[in-house]
């Protein structure tokens, strides 16, 4: 039974969901979490980047993630036809966390939930909210795991339900995306890889060898497991039957260096798809709510920013709350949507430069000047919100100018 009244609600345990909760919680408010699924479950968004580590230890996580035996990273490396780039994170520019993990994200997303109940976050499992009144009490109606519709009411609602967007449905707040509506395809691979050469600790990132905008993950998960993906518009996918297998075997046994790598490769589950994931919303927040990570805006996973985004929204959005609940004037578009805004856009800045080859052709340079170098890692290790970095500061007009600086070369 859910109790009538909680000081704050949070849809949603995955990672924005939980360390929001966790931070909230320390500094002494009552916080209830509604997951409608029940944990582990399966979720997309296995390799993590440094800057994400910041916000697991803010949020107290830190030592549960560092034990549970999680596949080290370091860095990421992109390949393309006989061209490679490969970045160390420890190399960066800005200060701060150097390494992370990849990880599956059934366990990960466990041990956070996890650790936030045992710092007394109150979680419950196969809790669905389905509708929303907003206004001075904030009334939810959640679904409980009998089928049942119970009442909650809270005086501050914060919806980190991922792709699930329960308040951009509820509240009509969803605005289309700025990026071409793409598909995804993947599984987990039993890899059975024997390169020695092949760095375990770095995402590989394949370009397709015909079409620029076309790209496959590998991520390493632990000694023999590996998850691996493509992602395309979706009129590459007419190119195949539409037997998901199919795409994913012909990936793996006609691109360089995947058709040596993944020679014996075995697809632990059938393949699945998920299409047109990024989304944007009219506001990131409203009276009496404000949405975290997914919830508001999903941009690309090319550079993995998904998790590190919402974490940082996470702990922007808890220092706020806690003010707000104990009374202090604060202003949720100064110190909320804007400063999570300026590392969204740095992002944005890199993924669009990706898919129309700018990045590419940096990513690939021969004899990059290594400072400028340490700038890009920075950026592609989480670093987006550094604006010392001038990747981050003046991303659009460096990137133009270095990748022409590139292109003559
Ligand atoms: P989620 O992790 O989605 O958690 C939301 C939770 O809310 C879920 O547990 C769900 O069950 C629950 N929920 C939903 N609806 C309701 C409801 N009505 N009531 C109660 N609970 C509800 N990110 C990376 O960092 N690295 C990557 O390598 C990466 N790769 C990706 C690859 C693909 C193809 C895609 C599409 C995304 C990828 N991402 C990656 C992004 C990543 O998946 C997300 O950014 C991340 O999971 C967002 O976390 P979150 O806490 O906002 O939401």
């Amino acid at each position: 039974m859910l109790p009538n009244f909680s000081d704050v609600v949070v849809i949603g345990a995955g990672p924005s969901g939980s360390v929001v909760s966790a931070l909230l919680k320390a500094q002494g408010h009552q916080v209830l979490v509604l997951e409608k699924s029940t944990f582990p479950r399966f979720s997309i968004g296995e390799s993590l980047l440094p800057q994400s580590m910041q916000f697991l230890e803010q949020a107290n996580m830190l030592e549960a993630v560092q034990t549970a035996g999680f596949q080290f990273k370091d860095g990421a490396a992109f390949v393309y036809g006989e061209q490679y780039g490969q970045f160390n994170f420890e190399d960066k520019f800005s200060p701060g966390w150097g390494t992370t993990y990849q990880v599956e994200r059934g366990s990960f997303d466990k041990v956070l939930a996890d650790s936030a109940e045992q710092q007394g976050v109150d979680i419950r499992y196969q809790y669905e909210v389905t509708e929303m009144e907003p206004g001075e009490k904030v009334k939810l109606t959640v679904k409980d795991p009998d089928g049942q519709a119970q009442k909650i009411e809270t005086n501050f609602v914060l919806d980190a339900s991922g792709f699930g967007r329960v308040l951009p449905r509820l509240l009509d707040l969803e605005a289309p995306s700025d990026f071409p509506v793409r598909q995804s395809v993947f599984t987990h691979i039993e890899d059975n890889i024997t390169d020695p050469n092949f760095d375990r600790n770095k995402i590989l990132i394949t370009v397709h060898p015909e079409y620029r905008n076309v790209w496959f993950w590998l991520i390493p998960l632990s000694e023999k497991k590996s998850s691996f993906g493509v992602v395309a518009e979706e009129s590459f996918f007419e190119n195949y039957s539409g037997d998901l297998s199919e795409v994913l075997k012909d990936i793996k046994d006609s691109t360089v260096p995947l058709s040596s790598l993944l020679r014996d490769a075995e697809f632990l589950f059938p393949p699945r798809k998920i299409t047109g994931y990024s989304c944007d919303v009219k506001s990131l927040y409203g009276e009496g709510y404000a949405l975290l990570g997914n919830a508001g805006e999903f941009l690309d996973p090319v550079f993995s920013s998904g998790v590190t985004i919402a974490v940082k929204s996470a702990s922007l959005a808890a220092g706020v709350l806690h003010r707000q609940l104990k009374g202090d004037q604060v202003s949720w578009q100064t110190e909320y949507a804007e400063p999570l805004k300026q590392g969204v856009d740095t992002f944005r800045c890199f993924v669009e430069a990706w898919y129309d080859c700018r990045l590419q052709d940096i990513i690939f340079a021969e004899n990059p000047n290594p400072e400028i170098k340490r700038m890009i890692c920075s950026v592609l290790a989480g670093y987006a919100w550094d604006s010392d970095n001038p990747y981050v500061s003046e991303c659009k007009r460096r990137i133009n100018v270095l990748a022409s600086l590139c292109r003559k070369t």
